[in-house]
């Protein structure tokens, strides 16, 4: 089986993802954690190559970040996710291709189309059984990243209404295929969160 967590910045993701696993493994099922970007060791260099832009360095054409996006989901689900999946591990990723539809598409207003082209192109077609988008506003999650002393000039690096956009493109990705969601408001309790989370999947796991 194969979840995916989603969000925007400070949506708690890393948190629910970490307890999820938890709950899975105490039925004694194989768990893999992973992410995007970042779960191997070329997806390392892409991720620094993407987020670790220094000062005075130019930016990155947007086409270019989505390809390397993309390059980076090619390999994670080839060596990775695959490969796990195929032993019957669940497979738990923070960030999947409604990432790249949301930021490289909503955010920097290149073609949704031409990003879930890519993005199944990348994959070889491969969906999740469950998507856990962790809803959250913009402001609320970007002072919580704040708070924890993490990418404070998130904000300067990008608008609100850049954060904004994504998070609506989240939103209508799920209402898109409801069933394949479970929205949740990351402003809630994360015990309670944590506990909505893993009825789901351990009810998807019976079934
Ligand atoms: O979830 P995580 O903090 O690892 O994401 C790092 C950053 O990568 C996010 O802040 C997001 O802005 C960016 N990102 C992106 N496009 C993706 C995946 C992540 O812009 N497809």
């Amino acid at each position: 089986m194969f979840v995916v967590f989603e969000g925007g910045e400070g949506a708690g993701k890393s948190t629910q993802l970490s307890r999820l696993a938890e709950a899975l493994r105490e039925q004694h099922r194989e768990v893999v954690v992973t992410r995007e970007p970042g779960a191997t060791a070329a997806g390392e260099r892409i991720r620094r190559l993407v987020l670790e832009r220094t000062e005075g360095q130019e930016p990155l054409a947007p086409r270019a970040e989505a390809l390397l996006y993309a390059a980076d989901r090619a390999h994670h689900v080839a060596t990775v996710v695959r490969p796990a999946l195929a032993r019957g591990a669940v497979v738990i990723s923070d960030r999947y291709v409604d990432s790249s539809l949301a930021y490289q598409g909503a955010g920097r207003t290149l073609p949704v189309e031409e990003i879930s082209w890519l993005s199944s192109w990348a994959t070889g077609g491969l969906k999740p059984d469950l998507v856990v988008l962790l809803d959250v506003e913009p402001r609320t999650g970007l002072a919580r990243v704040a708070s924890r002393g993490g990418e404070a000039d998130l904000l300067e690096s990008e608008s609100l209404n850049f954060h904004d956009r994504v998070r609506y493109a989240f939103l209508d990705l799920a209402s898109d295929d409801p069933k394949r969601y479970l929205v949740l408001d990351a402003a809630r309790p994360a015990d309670e969160l944590a506990v909505q989370i893993a009825e789901r999947v351990l009810g998807m796991l019976s079934d």
